[in-house]
């Protein structure tokens, strides 16, 4: 079964420039051609864009989904004047223990259809509301029915019940933890920050992850400056997420690595700090993806499309480089090169914008701009 998709106004491939009176083919879930409308090959079914805009499916490369309840009094209180730090997670880690599977399923994939419904085609989901073997471990095994990106990050925080000893909690996250998550997982990650983990604790867990097959991710530079973004480089992670707090250093060792600078913007927005420097680290010649960090307490969120917008106010991004970073470079940042772009063999993975060209994703702020979604071939939206 093929479709064509054609009459784009515009469309972004990823590939080069922007194509305009373009036209797309999707075989199955693949797509099958890309060219300008005149020359379109038939297909079986025809879909008229009147002339919108088509970029690839948003590619969200860190997220968390897997927990329960809100932290709804704690944002209040933030927006009142207190500041936020790494231990609020706990208050999600004691709602998530306390919730059935079926609970923590429906709530995951309730977030999925959101973000869906706003053009999110891939998404990353972290566990990290568990912080025991099981609850880690099930987090995990649920993650992994609805994504195939699925992260261990049994180390977002020391476990409660190890406050007073965190080397032996360090020691089950790489030891007993890692061996019942490392079977549903494909990336670990760390929360390495003060208040959290350390760069030795970080470089031990991501470490034990890589002898199991786990590729490394890193919580790096969010909330001052520390020693994570060094340590992904060195170490040859996928991805540093957030990258607020850099030195000159931290931005010559990713542009002289292979590992992705992930912004966040919907945390210093929801946190209101400062926003990392986009700009410095793309002058640099650094790869930046740009993803929610879609979670209960720092950046509830799982809108790509703000994300773009703040990153473009705020952050000195062009409107191209953002909605670039937000499907291309979240495909770097996992390692994908089937999604995120718009090219023949390439994943059927497609947002439709009710809007004349992808920069309406900057200058519309706030506005839903989804006119339809396809998903591995199949409309969604
Ligand atoms: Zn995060």
């Amino acid at each position: 079964m093929s479709t064509l998709i054609t009459n784009l106004g515009s469309l972004v491939t990823n590939t080069g420039t922007p194509l305009t009176d373009a036209a797309v083919v999707i075989d199955g879930d693949r797509i099958a051609w890309v060219g300008a409308a005149a020359a379109a090959p038939p297909a079986d079914d025809r879909f008229d864009a009147e002339g919108r805009a088509m970029i690839p499916g948003f590619v969200d490369s860190h997220a968390h989904l897997v927990f329960a309840g809100d932290r709804t009094a704690e944002f209040n209180a933030r927006m009142s004047g207190q500041s936020y730090t790494a231990g609020g997670i706990r208050t999600t880690v004691a709602a998530t223990r306390a919730a059935t599977d079926a609970e923590l399923e429906a709530n995951l994939t309730r977030f999925i259809g959101e973000a869906l419904r706003q053009g999110t085609t891939t998404i990353e989901c972290k566990s990290g509301y568990g912080l025991t073997t099981e609850d880690e471990a099930r987090a995990l095994r649920i993650a992994a029915a609805h994504t195939p990106e699925t992260t261990y990050l049994g180390a977002h925080v020391v476990a409660p019940e190890f406050k007073d000893d965190p080397a032996a909690y360090v020691d089950l996250v790489t030891g007993e933890m890692l061996d019942a998550c490392a079977p549903h997982a494909r990336w670990v990650d760390v929360f390495c920050e003060q208040g959290a983990f350390d760069g030795d604790q970080a470089r031990a867990i991501l470490t034990a992850g890589a002898k199991r097959g786990l590729i490394p991710r890193v919580h790096a530079n969010q909330l001052h400056h520390g020693p994570g973004v060094q340590l992904a480089v060195e170490l040859g992670a996928a991805s540093a997420d957030h990258c607020t707090h850099l030195t000159d250093a931290d931005v010559d060792a990713l542009a002289g690595g292979d590992t992705v600078a992930t912004l966040l913007p919907g945390a210093e927005f929801s946190t209101r700090a400062k926003y990392p420097d986009a700009r410095r680290l793309l002058d640099a010649g650094v790869t930046v993806a740009l993803s929610t960090d879609c979670n209960p307490g720092s950046s509830f969120t799982s809108s790509m499309a703000f994300c773009i917008a703040v990153a473009v106010r705020e952050m000195g991004m062009t409107p191209d480089e953002a909605v670039y970073a937000a499907t291309a470079g979240g495909a770097r940042a996992l390692r994908r090169t089937d999604v995120g772009l718009v090219a023949p063999g390439a994943r059927a993975d497609l947002l439709l914008l009710d809007a004349p060209s992808a920069v309406h994703l900057a200058y519309r702020p706030g506005v839903p701009l989804t006119a339809a979604v396809w998903q591995g071939g199949v409309r969604k939206v």
